[in-house]
């Protein structure tokens, strides 16, 4: 059975890394093909992690990267159907809900052959956001939906997705951070940071929501500036850039360094205070490690956190980020919200079943 594997973007990777080992591990007879979109391409969003992850080198590398979202979906769209109509795959498989994913969908969709979605159901029920639109095309084009949480299972209950297509399976980035924990290592930071205390916040900013509007990136900035706390902020490429055009000056308690990769990301997670941050991936992450999370978002997907105590959403209000990123935030009960760490392997065991279930359906 060939399986041809859809990622392009960072968490994408950190997701395909631990289904992959686990296609090996326990169904070595199934081919798994790797398409890489291009859609990240800096070494330090894309290389790094499929050398330290030991994801195989993807087989098909399509260079789409840098466009716009139309032009970026179109052109891959175009590519992957040809990709797919000469190597014939079972299934697609597509992770979290970028333009990849979108993509790979979509192809496959039209050229009849099933998709499984990784990371299906959840939404912020914010159609501005670009990702809400590829999660909700490409929940209602799958044909298996691997839900993270129940309220992700819920979601796509609600939105009339049929029962029997939907499996809670947990979250495969909480098996990624299980397994490389054992790997993390510390990443090489200025030598007057002294940062083994733990005495520290970590913060990432990336979504286009902050980064393309100037007045909310330099709130963001005012509040971790006025915090006072030592903020050590990896920062991607794109927030790089609009820092630049909008001429914002980096507070001093604020250290920036290049992103890292993710096996340093982890130490960072484990090591920190609190993390900020208006990433999906690491709100999650600060979870995984136990950390209190204050998310520079109006809204987010991951409502159980919110709910639990240890994420706390403050948007781009300079004071609220200021107050939150500077207060100990009380700790609540930690409680099993994404699985028990082995969601890979369902994810797997249940493609390799349903294919071996219903043969006339998926050919
Ligand atoms: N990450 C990383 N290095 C960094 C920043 C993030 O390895 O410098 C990892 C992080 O640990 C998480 C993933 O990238 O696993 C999150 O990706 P991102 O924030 O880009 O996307 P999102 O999760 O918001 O879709």
């Amino acid at each position: 059975m060939k399986v041809l594997t859809i990622i392009g973007a960072r968490p994408q990777f950190i997701k395909a890394a631990v289904v992959s080992r686990a296609f090996k591990e326990h169904r070595p007879d199934v081919q798994e093909i790797i398409v890489h979109t291009g859609q990240h391409y800096d070494a330090n969003m894309s290389d790094v992690f499929f050398d330290e992850l030991e994801i195989p080198k993807p087989d098909y590398n399509l260079g789409i990267g840098g466009g716009t979202h139309g032009q970026n979906t179109g052109r891959m769209i175009e590519k992957l159907e040809g990709l797919m109509m000469e190597v014939q795959p079972l299934w697609v498989l597509v992770y979290g809900d970028t333009d990849s994913t979108l993509a790979g969908a979509l192809a496959a969709a039209k050229l009849h052959i099933p998709v499984a979605h990784v990371e299906a159901g959840l939404r912020s029920f914010n159609r501005r956001m670009p990702e809400e639109i590829n999660r909700v095309l490409t929940d209602h084009i799958a044909e298996i939906l691997f839900a993270p949480t129940e309220t992700g299972r819920q979601n796509l209950l609600n939105e009339g997705i049929a029962q029997e297509k939907i499996k809670l399976v947990g979250d495969v980035m909480y098996d990624a951070s299980l397994f490389y924990k054992e790997k993390a290592r510390k990443p090489h930071l200025p030598a007057e940071l002294n940062i083994e205390g733990g005495d520290f916040v970590l913060c990432t900013i990336h979504r286009a929501e902050n980064t393309d509007d100037s007045q909310r990136l330099k709130n963001i900035f005012q509040g971790l500036g006025d915090s006072g706390e030592t903020i050590i902020l990896p920062l991607h490429p794109r927030t790089r850039a609009k820092i630049a055009d909008y001429g914002i000056a980096i507070p001093e308690n604020v250290w920036v360094i290049d992103p890292v990769g993710y096996l340093e990301m982890v130490w960072l997670e484990a090591n920190c205070r609190l993390v900020a941050t208006d990433s999906g991936g690491v709100q999650k992450e600060a979870y995984f490690f136990g950390k209190p999370c204050v998310t520079m978002r109006d809204e987010t997907e991951w409502v159980e956190l919110v709910e639990a105590g240890w994420n706390r959403l403050v948007g781009a209000d300079a004071q609220a980020i200021e107050n939150q990123v500077g207060c100990e935030v009380p700790e609540a009960a930690w409680q099993s919200i994404f699985g028990t760490g082995r969601s890979a392997q369902v994810v797997v065991e249940e493609i390799c079943q349903l294919s071996a279930n219903k043969p006339s359906e998926v050919h």
